[in-house]
């Protein structure tokens, strides 16, 4: 199969003949191909974001919050073959696909939901008989790329909520996953979402934002991905005074106390780490442990992942699938290695599994110096690095060290350390004593090098609306 374009409400394999390769990652085959947009495309889509835009932003918030929820309801009914597309190019296990699927349709549905509530407000005037209200306006046609961990979740959180705001958008999503995005997009095109509203590419990352963010019809661009990439994307929105919301990567710590049940713990986050293959900007990667249970939790933690069952998305009982795709295995083995040189000790994993596909063993590594590289950069894989910590305020300078601030976790028995790690934990979401990170109602953003602005709660909203103010005398 060849994935296409959506443009303009219409369906096709674009001006060009360029395709990219789809691989399955759990064999390496190829499974289809993709349509690349060329310049002629982009610009079709950006005269069909324009015109999308002036007709949208008209359509009341009630009835565009009716066909969204409709575009919801079609998920749920499509969940099954979502989930199906979604293990099939991205390689997680069908469980966790479904969930994906799941929680795209309750994104909808939530943003359906808050788009009638993008109030503004009254501001009382100094002279007598005027008005003056605030506004909240559609901030205009949005460009966004979205990732291929979540090929279904990181996409629809800037579909719907700029849909929600009354915004047109023209995605670029994934090449590595494009039937999961096709699917997606025909949920909204049959609920009845106009023309030129939603507008769906695939082509070469760096032509097709160099092509849409300095174009005059995009008011604001959104990027899920690397911190390289979003530095580069929010400089040239920057040169072009667009708006940005950055969502980019992490390396989160997981504080663990010595007064919790150290086996729940390690439970728990054994749990959290290899979902996805790790493959997660919130996904814990320092687990730093107070000393007198570092060894144990270590020990715990690498029997849980030695007992993960390691294979293809889509066969039963399969608890963790291959990475995405074959240049995250050179990435991950190479922080591995760089760790155990430097000293760290390799408790389970460190090795590729099989040589067809892209599987890499759940790998925990223990005792890993701070200057090993895989302290400072983010591993995107299932690798796991338990340290430990004898003062909390030695955790916290540890959590705060790097300048990434995404997700982090803590778990603790005590109220006022709970309070402490809350307050001076550096991120933009701390989850306490259990994984509470990602509903749709909740803000979902990182600070510092994790980049800005928020995908979910009605910050998600905000994110799309621009204010303007109006004096009536
Ligand atoms: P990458 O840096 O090459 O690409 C990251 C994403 O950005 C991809 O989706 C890619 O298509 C897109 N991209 C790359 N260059 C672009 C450009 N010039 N314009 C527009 N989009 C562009 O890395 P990768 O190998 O695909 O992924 C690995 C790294 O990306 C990970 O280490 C992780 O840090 C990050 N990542 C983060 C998330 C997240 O949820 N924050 C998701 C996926 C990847």
């Amino acid at each position: 199969m060849t994935a296409s374009l959506f443009i303009d409400g219409a369906w096709s394999a674009g001006s060009g003949a360029r395709r990219g390769t789809v691989v399955d990652p759990a064999t390496g085959a190829a499974i289809g191909e993709v349509a690349f947009a060329e310049a002629a495309d982009l610009d079709r889509a950006l005269t069909a974001a324009e015109r999308g835009f002036r007709a949208w932003r008209k359509v009341s918030a009630y009835e565009r919050s009716r066909i969204l929820r409709k575009a919801a309801d079609l998920v749920r009914q499509r969940a099954e073959t979502l989930a199906e597309a979604i293990t099939r190019e991205q390689g997680k296990p069908l469980a966790e696909a479904r969930m994906e699927a799941g929680a795209a349709a309750d994104v909808i549905d939530w943003y359906a939901e808050e788009g009638r509530r993008a109030y503004g407000r009254v501001i009382p005037a100094r002279i007598p008989g005027a008005r003056q209200v605030a506004l909240s306006e559609p901030v205009g046609p949005v460009a966004a790329f979205s990732p291929w961990n979540f090929p279904v979740g990181q996409l629809v959180r800037k579909v719907a909520a700029a849909l929600a705001a009354g915004c047109s958008i023209i995605a670029k999503a994934p090449e590595e996953t494009p039937s999961c995005a096709m699917a997606l997009a025909r949920c909204f095109e049959e609920a009845g979402v106009p023309a030129g509203v939603l507008n769906l590419v695939f082509g070469v990352p760096a032509e097709i934002s160099a092509h849409l963010i300095p174009s005059p019809v995009i008011r604001k661009v959104s990027f899920t991905g690397s911190v390289p990439v979003g530095r580069h994307l929010a400089a040239l929105a920057g040169q072009h005074l667009k708006r940005t919301t950055m969502e980019l990567g992490g390396h989160a710590p997981f504080i663990v106390c010595d007064d919790v049940d150290v086996e729940a713990v390690a439970r728990l986050g054994a749990g959290i780490k290899f979902r996805n293959a790790g493959q997660i900007c919130t996904s814990p990667t320092r687990f730093l442990v107070q000393a007198p249970m570092q060894e144990r939790f270590a020990e715990l933690f690498a029997g849980l992942a030695e007992g993960l069952a390691v294979g293809a998305g889509a066969a039963e009982g399969t608890q963790m699938g291959p990475l995405a795709h074959a240049r995250r295995i050179d990435a991950v083995d190479g922080l591995v290695r760089d760790a155990t040189e430097k000293g760290a000790r390799l408790l389970t994993g460190g090795r590729r599994i099989g040589n067809q596909g892209f599987f890499y063993a759940p790998t925990v590594l223990a005792d890993v110096p701070a200057s090993a590289r895989i302290m400072n950069e983010e591993p995107f894989g299932p690798v796991a690095i338990v340290n430990r910590f004898e003062t909390l305020d030695e955790a916290i300078a540890e959590a705060n060290r790097l300048p990434v601030g995404l997700g982090s976790y803590a778990f603790t028995g005590s109220t006022a350390q709970a309070g402490r790690l809350a307050d001076e934990i550096e991120a933009g979401m701390v989850s306490i004593n259990h994984f509470g990170l990602a509903a749709p109602e909740t803000p979902f953003g990182g600070i510092k090098d994790s980049g800005h602005g928020s995908e979910g709660g009605s910050e998600g909203l905000q994110a799309y609306l621009a204010t303007k103010f109006v004096s009536q005398a």
